[in-house]
């Protein structure tokens, strides 16, 4: 099916160059395809090329600013994903290297509705991501935010592997009852605002994956970061809703993160 869409690409028209990351089923590269600079992600084993195949087939489909655009794919000694190079790296890692006196608050706006964006378009495409953290958030050369890693991306809610799970990102209703929607996306996004405007802290700092399980089911949620505007903090609060159809959903976060982008740029 990719060899005729023309996402089966070829293996002498790359060239390969130093590794920028490692991921749990292969290492990435930088590299170069027809003079255009990319990212090289080298699946090892046989048995997961299937899933990953997979993966590169939904991003196949997707096109949005605020998502790494997929190249193509190289079947060669194990499968070879060829995506947009984001040389800043991941958003978590961006963050904590630079930290508040090197970004301002703008900024961080900047980088929230640019996930939000990418997020709205899955949404609009009935697309659940399941993994949405700062560390699945990649930022180009002119510091564009980008949701990455589709590799649990699934069109419908169910076939769930729950010893996986990211507990400290996850909606309570998936944690028990193993059930996914753009709601508990929404959750999860509103972990990754409170890492942004922590500048790539670990959420739940000091508590354990069974204390949070615990605490967030009795309704325990995170204070407000430091000097973070109450808008967003209200936005976070929103998006840890016990209830995921109280929760919003991305085009209305988008909206009112324009709203304060406005506000708070008149504030400056
Ligand atoms: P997996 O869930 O498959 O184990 P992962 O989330 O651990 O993956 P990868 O997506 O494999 O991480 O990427 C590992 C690291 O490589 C990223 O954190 C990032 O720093 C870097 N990286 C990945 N893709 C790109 C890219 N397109 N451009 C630049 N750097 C990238």
């Amino acid at each position: 099916e990719l060899s005729k869409t023309g996402w089966l690409l070829d293996i002498t028209k790359l060239t390969l160059g130093e590794q920028i990351g490692e991921g749990e089923f292969g290492a990435v590269y930088r590299g170069e395809y027809m003079g255009q600079k990319v990212a090289v992600k080298i699946i090892k084993c046989d048995v997961t090329a299937q899933s990953f195949l997979q993966e590169t087939t939904v991003m196949t489909k997707l096109q949005h600013k605020n998502l790494v655009r997929l190249l193509g794919v190289i079947l060669h000694k194990g499968l070879h994903i060829i995506t947009e190079l984001m040389t800043k790296g991941n958003l978590g890692n961006f963050l904590r290297t630079r930290g508040r006196s090197v970004i301002n608050s703008v900024q961080l706006l900047h980088f929230a509705l640019n996930v939000c964006e990418g997020m709205e378009y899955l949404e609009s495409k009935k697309l659940v991501h399941r993994d949405l953290a700062a560390r699945n958030v990649l930022v180009s050369d002119d510091s564009v935010a980008k949701v990455s890693d589709f590799g649990l991306t699934k069109v419908d809610s169910k076939e769930p592997d729950k010893a996986k799970l990211p507990v400290k990102w996850t909606a309570p209703e998936s944690l028990k009852k193993e059930k996914f929607s753009t709601k508990s996306d929404v959750w999860s996004y509103g972990i990754l605002l409170w890492e942004i405007f922590t500048y790539g802290r670990q959420p739940y700092p000091k508590m354990s994956l069974k204390e949070v399980k615990e605490k967030v089911e009795e309704g325990y949620r995170m204070e407000s970061p430091e000097s973070c505007p109450p808008n967003v903090y209200s936005l976070m609060r929103l998006c840890w809703e016990q209830d995921p159809r109280r929760r919003p959903g991305f085009s209305k976060l988008r909206e009112k993160l324009e709203q304060e982008m406005i506000q708070g740029t008149d504030r400056d």
